[in-house]
């Protein structure tokens, strides 16, 4: 049976979809609350993670085992590593990698966990394409890229480091969840899509934009994601 886990690091990332949702319980596990219903005729388990790798990623170790979900899909906001990209467009994830993790001394690519096999984990195509096709109908003022998104436990604010972030991983954007989310679902052979809108450009200007643009930017990201469930 289709049921689709969506994951927010934060209150205002699924606050819209909670809201809207037909709530049937709520389960607290691991100090998170999921909330299991429909949304938009779909069966869903809603949840804050809380941010960061080691939160995302327990959230999304639970959503298999305990609620056995099909799906999963991550909303949330980022900061841009391309020019282009503006506050408030949409990147769907192509794939996504830590950009955190350094084992080069024992000849991995920065980026690579030991012992996997794969420096980043593949998003669902079928979800990348429904995720596209809905944006530029929900959202049609707005750019929609498909990209490799770069996940690690900091808040990127510094042009060098959002620099160095580029030139080694080629990311379209940067944030703090997506990397773990999709190496859980790999390994737990899930089929997962993160979908990111900009709040910032993660170089010097990011202190002041991300709280600006923060709560807009979620709410794209949202739109999107309830838009897209009965496709998929
Ligand atoms: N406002 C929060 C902290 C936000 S941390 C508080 O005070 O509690 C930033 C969150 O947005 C993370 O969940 C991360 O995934 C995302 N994010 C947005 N822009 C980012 C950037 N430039 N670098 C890293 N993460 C970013």
């Amino acid at each position: 049976m289709k049921k689709i886990g969506i994951i927010g690091a934060m209150e205002l990332e699924v606050e819209e979809l909670k809201a809207k949702m037909e709530l049937r319980s709520t389960i607290e596990k691991a100090s998170m609350e999921f909330m299991e219903g429909t949304l938009n005729h779909t069966e869903v388990v809603i949840v804050r993670s809380g941010i960061g790798k080691v939160n995302a990623a327990l959230c999304t170790q639970i959503l298999c085992d305990v609620f056995q979900v099909s799906h999963i899909i991550n909303t949330g906001v980022a900061g841009a590593l391309k020019n282009e990209i503006d506050i408030g467009d949409i990147v769907i994830s192509t794939d996504a990698l830590h950009h955190d993790v350094d084992v080069r001394v024992f000849g991995y690519p920065l980026g690579e966990v030991p012992q996997i096999g794969r420096l980043s984990f593949p998003a669902d195509e079928h979800l990348i394409e429904i995720a596209s096709s809905t944006c530029r109908k929900v959202n049609p003022d707005i750019q929609v890229y498909e990209g490799r998104i770069v996940s690690g436990d900091q808040f990127i604010s510094e042009k060098q480091i959002k620099e160095n972030i580029i030139n080694r991983f080629q990311g379209f954007c940067v944030e703090m969840e997506g990397a773990s989310i999709a190496h859980a679902a790999f390994l737990n052979h899930v089929p997962f899509v993160i979908i990111r809108a900009i709040s910032d450009k993660a170089d010097d200007s990011a202190e002041m934009d991300y709280p600006t643009f923060e709560k807009a930017a979620a709410a794209h990201s949202a739109a999107l994601v309830e838009h897209m469930l009965p496709l998929i």
